[in-house]
């Protein structure tokens, strides 16, 4: 047959998830770190997949990487699952907890990976959008789940692309005020510290999501985590992909959590370049600079999509949200190594009006 019967319905609406990742000198539009993993760590990585058997499938739960990764965080192994990058646990949390009749309850702008993977399970999406400083409309939130119907939440702390936190306090009335499961995704938290990973034993409704994507370096692997009791953790198992994390990265993943320390430099180097490029920013005219709590900063510039082509004719590559709801004339840079970071500075500088 030369012709093919149309795919299911709720992919009618639905665009391919694009990076838009363009070739550039300065890569600050995905959020991925500016250090690569560093050689001595690398060595042992080596050494590590050498004595992967590459004909045998992997451990299906990567049991070794959660176990380590349980004990970090003072849990059981039936308290973690490992995934696919944090986009594969964002698709279970998906086939799990929505379906047709289910609803989503979404705080947009935000990550729009959420809502598309909403979509593709025929899940209803409730928008509660954030205040006009991309807070979250925490009242407007509690009344709406107090009304019984939401099956689950995502609450990004801190928030793609805004870099503000969640109020920890507010997390928390959310967490008591509903049986939804409430998803804090905490895929930046390593730039912040703020972690509700502490409420983890009074609440069966929170399940965590990280990342080895960020902090880690490891955005080309792809390895991610959830924090959750059993009994959600469970519902995960049903849903997810049987061997969906491979041998090499668990390898990988493994000698990194290991040496995990070592990557407190970098992070505290992200940090402080985060503080300098917000400062320098803010006080550029015709700037206004979103405070972040992440390894980005979102910026408003008039004629962002203007500023955005002459940035990346300069070969610096940003993210334009200036036609993305909610966020016009918004830019997201991620922040890079402080040379990536005075060049960025510079070519703003100099294509901003005088
Ligand atoms: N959550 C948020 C808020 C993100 O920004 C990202 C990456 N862009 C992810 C989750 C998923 O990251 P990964 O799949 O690389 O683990």
């Amino acid at each position: 047959m030369n012709s093919v019967r149309a795919s299911a319905p709720q992919l009618a609406d639905i665009t391919p998830y694009d990076p838009k990742y363009l070739p550039a000198r300065a890569y600050l539009s995905a959020n991925e770190n500016p250090c690569d993993v560093e050689t001595e760590v690398r060595n042992e990585i080596k050494r590590e997949i050498n004595k992967v058997a590459f004909n045998r499938y992997p451990d299906p739960l990567a049991n070794e990487l959660r176990d380590m990764i349980a004990e970090a965080n003072g849990l059981d192994r039936d308290c973690v699952l490992v995934g696919n990058g944090g986009d594969e646990l964002l698709f279970d949390i998906a086939l799990a907890w929505g379906g047709p009749g289910r609803k989503f309850l979404n705080m947009p702008p935000t990550f729009s990976v959420y809502q598309n993977n909403a979509e593709l399970t025929n899940t209803e999406v409730v928008d509660i959008p954030r205040l006009a400083d991309y807070t979250i409309d925490e009242e407007a939130v509690l009344s709406r789940v107090a009304r019984g119907d939401i099956d689950y939440v995502i609450v990004t702390s801190p928030n793609n692309p805004t870099g503000d936190l969640a109020d920890e306090r507010f997390i928390l009335r959310l967490l008591d005020a509903t049986d939804a499961l409430v998803m804090v995704d905490e895929a930046y938290f390593e730039f912040s510290r703020g972690t509700v990973r502490p409420y983890l034993a009074q609440h069966k409704n929170l399940v965590i999501l990280r990342t080895f994507s960020k902090a880690f370096s490891l955005a080309g692997v792809r390895v991610g985590y959830l924090l959750g009791n059993p009994e959600v953790i469970r519902e995960f198992l049903k849903v997810r992909q049987p061997y969906s994390v491979d041998a090499v990265s668990q390898a990988i993943a493994r000698v990194v959590f290991r040496n995990r320390a070592k990557f407190e430099r970098g992070i505290m180097q992200i940090v402080s370049e985060r503080g300098r490029v917000f400062r320098e920013l803010s006080q550029m005219p015709g700037i206004t600079a979103y405070p972040s709590n992440a390894n980005y900063i979102l910026f408003r510039a008039e004629g962002a999509g203007e500023v955005w082509q002459q940035l990346y004719d300069r070969g610096i590559l940003v993210r334009d949200f200036s036609r993305a709801p909610m966020l016009q004339d918004c830019l997201r840079v991620s922040i890079g190594s402080p040379e990536e970071n005075d060049e960025f500075l510079a070519a703003l500088r100099e294509i901003l009006p005088k």
